[in-house]
């Protein structure tokens, strides 16, 4: 069995920390050898062996040498005693934490070097003067480099091509322990509360000055700071009557003391010392749900900062702590399921077996080559490049054959395709379809041209209207939206609220009273001025607020109870809770309301009533104008993008695998590519089913807990008698009992979609597992034309000359009460990778198709600003 030889700056019954953790779960596969810096001893020479853990000896060399640490001078005394560590011909996988002990490897046959970097030591304190030199050679021989956390990863990804990114994680079981918050620590049992705590080394990490302030501003909280100083001058620390220093602490006593806190700190400061720090403790705080004030480190504040404080300067820090004593009940719970969701998606477990596996998978070196390297002086300064069998990226069956690209971008819809625009030649896209467009692509039937369900272009925003122009030239057209609902045997316009007019009398009185009630029903009180408007611009009909110009704060829970504050209870029974669950397909009650702008608008009585009184007006405004490309459909707009892109674009290359560490897309053709940044564009769950089991179980539950809702679109092309203008209507909103929720009017976005003599429409029915397709194929088809002449839309004397289906499986996200959780959950995983994720199905989010040109363009910037930073690095 491989022995793992590990060499370690830290001892191991120092704090319990990433080496502990990870070499104790290694151990379950291979025997672990830990060896530490030497210490002083007047005898002869010995190695000191112990057991702290199964299967992990950690090997304390005693020799008669002053120098500390892996000094040179202690080199000689040390070869001999580590050359019979490992059993006679055994190879063996060296580990290194500190390069330091880089000229040991002579003594050893690895198979492997490893290089576990968990600290940028040479930032630290009093580094060794070779140490940068000794890491550049370490750089040069290791076969795979893992970085403890993305600060790390960035510094080191161009400097080796095998590098990893393992953040640090938790062990949960043990610190939640901390939930029973009846434990009791007996070194604090006395301290009063407030308590706020920080546990770990107090060192040159740790912001002295900012502690005292924070101890002045309130004496009456009590700081707790348990750790060993070290490196520091003791009289340094701020000595207060509320600042107790408690030392050391055992690892089984952390969560004694956790349980015992009101507030965690994590007052470090920001040096170079901390720049590459991913600090374990923010993720074991969080296992023991306590609120948590840190200071701006770079690797908390970027994949927590929605669960952690940051705080810059003692103001801000003392505010942050001020906030965090204060948390209600509600925001209590709210950061704990956010902090859950994180913690969730980690362990020290699955960390261990990625590792484990990279392990395996890796090839064995050729015997002596790696102990030469190190002995050899150019070790040192040789590029990792242009050493010959440098380590591959990945191992060598997993990347047999595979293209490197700089971006690989998954899905050529808008988002992708905007996505290669903004980038430049070294990226190549890929998508499973034979045309660009993704939802936006069009089809051609006996001269009729349909959407992939009914699109509009609209926007208020100049860039994309920027680029309407270039993608399309003045292949457009702008005209005012005929939007209108079809109840009680009547059309009357959309949006229902503002045009009652010609409904029932007693409809009228319902939807009236109801909306008097919903807005002087509510406390006075609780209006403000800020509502912000939603545009229902994917013409879906579920979101137009109309004009409502004030909100409440409300307490909804969800969008039922939106819908009964905004509009009252006669609408709401009479188009918004019908037609609102035929779209989504589950009752209101099931979705929460964040999509909607998070403001409740109150009703907009005058406009209520002066729709009731007369027909109301056409729209007018820029918000009543959408556009739509003159010929080919909204097609030609995705199209457009063709003479622009600069990379490649594979069309019918279906990814089928996503190996996120390895940096690998497979393809169902068997085609691989290796990139540097993976731009995803394709559905968030069935991109966690493409990673499959390297993504964590949490995930991959997480992910399948992501539900959407699909459409299937029957096109319908007419012949028409006579020129007949089957309705000049662009589409209508179907809340009763037809079997589409809406008709889009294909042949009035563009007149040219029709051939002559014809007219296009398309029905839109929309379906889930809650609400599944009552018929397929024909019998659907024959379903939706009865509906049609039902509500007087086709005439018996029109003939149909075209009757088609196009599927959509993912339509809309589900906006339901866990989809924020779950989504979380799969990006906190994703992140940690180069992997990019961009669009209404990778993001999970209600996007139009002028969101998503957006969202691609936020991508691709994203992929080159990282460029830009390693590029600088590489230049420092
Ligand atoms: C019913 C409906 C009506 C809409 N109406 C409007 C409207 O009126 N106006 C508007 O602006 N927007 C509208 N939208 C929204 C618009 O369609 C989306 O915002 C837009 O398509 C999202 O673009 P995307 O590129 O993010 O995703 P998509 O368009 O879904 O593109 C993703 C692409 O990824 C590809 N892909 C997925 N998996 C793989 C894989 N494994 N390998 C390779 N390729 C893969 C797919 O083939 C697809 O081409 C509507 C959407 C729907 C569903």
């Amino acid at each position: 069995m491989t022995t793992i030889v590990v060499f370690s700056h830290l001892r191991w019954d120092f704090v319990f920390q990433r080496p502990q953790h990870l070499l104790s779960r290694l151990a379950r596969h291979y025997p672990v050898l830990f060896v530490e810096e030497p210490e002083h001893d007047d005898g002869a020479p010995f190695m000191e062996r112990s057991h702290p853990a199964t299967n992990v000896t950690v090997c304390r060399a005693h020799t008669t040498i002053h120098a500390t640490g892996f000094h040179d001078d202690q080199l000689r005394l040390l070869q001999p005693m580590i050359a019979q560590l490992a059993p006679p011909g055994e190879r063996t996988v060296a580990w290194f934490y500190t390069p330091m002990a880089l000229p040991l490897l002579q003594s050893l046959q690895p198979s492997l070097v490893v290089y576990d970097c968990m600290d940028e030591l040479a930032s630290f304190k009093n580094p060794p003067k070779q140490l940068l030199q000794r890491e550049s050679a370490l750089l040069n021989i290791a076969d795979l480099v893992f970085a403890g956390g993305p600060s790390l990863y960035e510094a080191k990804k161009n400097r080796h091509p095998n590098v990893h990114c393992f953040s640090s994680s938790v062990d949960v079981v043990h610190f939640q322990q901390a939930l029973d918050r009846s434990r009791v620590h007996p070194q604090q049992r006395d301290i009063p509360h407030p308590r706020l705590g920080f546990y770990g080394v107090l060192d040159e990490r740790f912001d002295p000055e900012l502690v005292g302030e924070l101890a002045d501003a309130h004496p009456e909280w009590q700081l707790v700071l348990a750790g060993p100083v070290v490196k520091i001058d003791e009289a340094r620390l701020p000595r207060r009557a509320n600042i107790h220093y408690l030392g050391q602490q055992p690892y089984a006593a952390l969560p004694d003391l956790l349980a015992g806190w009101d507030v965690c700190l994590m007052p470090f400061a920001i040096n170079e010392a901390t720049r590459f720090i991913s600090p374990t403790k923010v993720l074991e705080y969080m296992a023991a749900q306590l609120p948590i004030v840190s200071t701006p480190i770079a690797d908390v504040a970027n994949p927590y900062g929605h669960v952690v404080a940051i705080a810059s300067g003692a103001r801000e820090f003392v505010a942050a702590c001020e906030a965090a004593l204060a948390l209600g009940p509600e925001q209590r719970a709210h950061m704990i399921a956010a902090m859950n969701a994180v913690v969730a998606a980690t362990s020290w477990d699955n960390t261990a077996r990625h590792m484990h596996e990279l392990l395996d998978a890796t090839p064995a070196r050729s015997e002596g080559r790696a102990a030469q390297r190190a002995a050899s002086p150019q070790a040192a300064v040789q590029p990792a490049s242009q050493l010959a069998g440098a380590a591959p990226k990945v191992n060598a069956l997993r990347s047999q054959g595979a293209r490197h690209v700089g971006t690989v971008i998954i899905g050529g819809g808008p988002t992708g395709l905007s996505a290669a625009y903004h980038l430049g030649a070294d990226t190549l896209l890929l998508d499973r379809n034979e045309t660009v467009g993704g939802w936006c692509r069009s089809i051609e039937d006996k001269g009729f041209t349909f959407d992939y369900a009914g699109h509009i272009m609209f926007s208020n925003d100049p860039y994309v209207l920027k680029m309407y122009e270039l993608l399309l030239g003045d292949n457009v057209h702008w005209q005012n939206r005929e939007a209108w609902v079809w109840s009680k045997g009547v059309y009357t316009r959309y949006p229902f609220q503002g045009a009652l007019y010609g409904l029932p009398p007693k409809v009228i009185t319902e939807c009236v009273m109801g909306a008097i009630e919903a807005r002087y029903g509510t406390s006075v009180a609780q209006v403000s001025n800020d509502a912000k408007a939603v545009e229902d611009c994917c013409a879906d009909g579920t979101t137009d607020v109309c004009n409502t110009d004030r909100a409440v704060r409300g307490e909804v829970k969800n969008f039922e109870q939106f819908i009964y504050k905004v509009w009252g209870k006669g609408i709401a029974k009479h188009f918004a809770i019908p037609y609102n669950r035929k779209l989504w397909t589950v009752p209101p009650s099931e979705m929460e309301t964040s999509w909607l702008g998070g403001r409740v608008p109150l009703p907009n009585l005058e406009e209520i009533v002066q729709g009731a009184l007369e027909p109301a007006p056409k729209p007018v405004g820029p918000n009543a104008r959408f556009g739509y490309p003159r010929k080919g459909g909204f097609q030609a707009l995705m199209n457009g993008f063709l003479p622009h892109i600069k990379g490649k674009v594979e069309l019918g290359a279906e990814v089928v695998q996503v190996l996120p560490r390895e940096h690998i897309v497979a393809l169902a053709d068997g085609r691989r590519f290796r990139y540097d940044d993976l731009i995803s564009t394709m559905p968030l769950p069935e991109l966690i089913k493409a990673v499959g089991d390297e993504a964590p179980e949490e995930v991959r539950r997480a992910a399948r807990g992501l539900r959407h809702v699909s459409v299937r679109c029957v096109n319908i092309g007419l012949g028409v008698d006579n020129g007949r203008l089957v309705t000049d209507k662009h589409w209508i909103y179907y809340p009763e009992n037809t079997i589409f929720h809406r008709i889009f009017v294909q042949g009035n976005a563009s007149p040219q979609c029709n051939p002559p003599g014809g007219f296009g429409f398309t029905c839109e029915i929309s379906y889930s597992p809650t609400k599944p397709l009552p018929f397929d194929g024909e019998e659907l088809i024959a379903r939706a034309i009865e509906d049609c002449r039902r509500v007087g839309f086709i005439l018996d004397r029109d003939r149909i000359l075209v009757a088609n289906q196009l599927d959509l499986p993912y339509a809309y996200v589900l906006y339901d009460h866990q989809r924020a959780r779950n989504v979380e959950t799969c990006k906190a995983w994703l992140k940690q990778f180069d992997i990019t994720l961009v669009g209404r199905y990778s993001e999970w989010e209600y996007y139009n198709s002028d969101h998503a040109l957006l969202a691609g363009k936020r991508g691709a910037e994203a992929v080159l600003a990282k460029r830009s930073r390693a590029q600088k690095v590489g230049a420092e």
